[in-house]
């Protein structure tokens, strides 16, 4: 049986891993857009940012893994067209590529500001891919200016890795606070405290009128109040869409992602969605991740179930962020709290908040707290109870419920 997988990233390598562990007579073929070797993406805003690691040191399997584990890689190779019915994708470049079981790891596009703000000019980055990372890594020079417009994990990152090379960074967060579509207003606030430490500029509730330009390069931010940011540079962190084109246009079911039943089959059977593409069950509504963890382990679940087993995809959610000297490590998924309770680590200086609705844990952003992230994803995954009284009780060893 032939398995072609369309992108070739965290979830596509994962899967192709896994169903040639389990099975040795699998066809396998990745089609990937990128020219790199498959690479993973969060050192780029982290340690390969900031010169700490190598390119080979990033890369999701060496080269010479692809060829002795009999799996076909297709570099450069954009998939552009799916024949259902005939079984068949083809290639930008008029190649054709039969599948018995095709999978989709297209993952997510950053969005860009329109052209008719300035989102165009040739200084204004985002922050998805290897490219954008080295031309990013050539701006960041001291005493450069940079505006990061947003303020989610990735533009607070790479604000991290500029501030930490000399650049002096404003971070423009049109909402009331930074983090607020995926964090507690504590980790914000923690988390804010840590960027005005390192002279990072915070602006929330900033609303964004325009990028100023001069002679077609841009050199600065103009907010809705008319006040005017400088910049050399401008990062636009503004969240990102799933790649969907060519799973619409091949007639799949899309809403805010290819949408998959919980053994990761699309509205057609002989066809998966893994990742960041992919819109899945979860708790009774359907949601989108956007990590490694789901990445992986989507791709993992898919293999098996390309092999006839069903699994139903069922995670425990897990991510993490580097910021400065912060190692943020967040388990579970806090969609719809209503009481966050804080807890001082055992170490000096660590910290975590944890998340619950209707009394029942879902899930802790552990601050240099590695030590409560164990515990609480071993909580998660065990189903196990943890109350916000035993939370907010400090003599008391969560460590006992395990
Ligand atoms: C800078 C950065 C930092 C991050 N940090 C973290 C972190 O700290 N922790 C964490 O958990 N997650 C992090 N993430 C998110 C994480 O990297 C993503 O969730 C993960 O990459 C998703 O993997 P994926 O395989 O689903 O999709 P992607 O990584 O988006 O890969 C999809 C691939 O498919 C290719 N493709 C698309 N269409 C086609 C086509 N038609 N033909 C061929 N190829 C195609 C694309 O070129 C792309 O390479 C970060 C992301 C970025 C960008």
């Amino acid at each position: 049986m032939k398995t072609v997988i369309i992108g070739g990233s965290h979830a596509a390598i994962s899967l192709a891993a896994q169903l040639r562990h389990l099975s040795p007579e699998a066809e396998i073929t990745i089609i990937s857009a990128d020219e790199e070797v498959p690479y993973q993406r969060p050192p780029l805003s982290k340690g390969y940012m900031s010169g700490k690691v190598s390119f080979d040191q990033v890369v999701l399997r060496p080269e010479d893994w692809y060829g002795p584990n009999r799996i076909e890689l297709l570099r450069a190779a954009r998939a552009e067209a799916v024949d259902r019915h005939g079984r068949v994708v083809t290639l930008s470049d008029g190649r054709k590529v039969s599948y018995d079981r095709l999978v989709f790891a297209t993952g997510a596009l950053p969005r860009r500001l329109p052209a008719e703000i300035g989102g165009h000019l040739p200084n204004v980055h985002v922050m998805r891919d290897h490219g954008d990372a080295l031309k990013l890594m050539d701006r960041m020079k001291e005493g450069a200016r940079l505006a990061v417009i947003g303020g989610g994990y990735i533009g607070l990152e790479a604000a991290s890795e500029a501030a930490k090379k000399g650049v002096s960074v404003t971070v423009v967060e049109a909402a009331d606070r930074i983090l607020k579509r995926v964090a507690c207003p504590e980790t914000a606030a923690d988390i804010r405290a840590l960027h005005e430490a390192h002279g990072v500029t915070i602006l929330e509730g900033a609303q964004l009128h325009e990028i100023h330009e001069t002679n077609g390069i841009a050199d600065g931010v103009i907010l809705a109040d008319e006040t005017v940011i400088a910049a050399d540079f401008i990062i636009t962190g503004i969240g990102v869409n799933p790649d969907i084109a060519l799973a619409g246009t091949a007639g799949l079911t899309c809403d805010n992602g290819i949408v998959v039943n919980e053994r990761l089959e699309t509205s057609d059977p002989s066809i998966y969605a893994i990742g960041d593409c992919a819109s899945f069950p979860y708790h009774g509504r359907m949601i989108r991740l956007e990590s490694v963890q789901n990445a992986n382990d989507m791709g993992i679940t898919a293999a098996h179930n390309i092999l006839g087993e069903g699994r139903a995809y069922r995670p425990v959610p897990w991510f993490w962020s580097d910021q400065f000297e912060l190692k943020l490590q967040i388990a579970g998924l806090n969609t719809g709290y209503d009481q966050v309770v804080t807890r001082k680590g055992l170490r000096e200086g660590a910290k975590s908040h944890f998340y619950f609705r209707d009394g029942n844990f879902l899930a802790a952003d552990c601050l240099n707290d590695g030590a409560a992230y164990m515990v609480a994803r071993k909580i998660l995954e065990g189903g196990k109870m943890l109350t916000s009284i035993q939370v907010a009780d400090e003599s008391f060893n969560l460590k006992s419920l395990l």
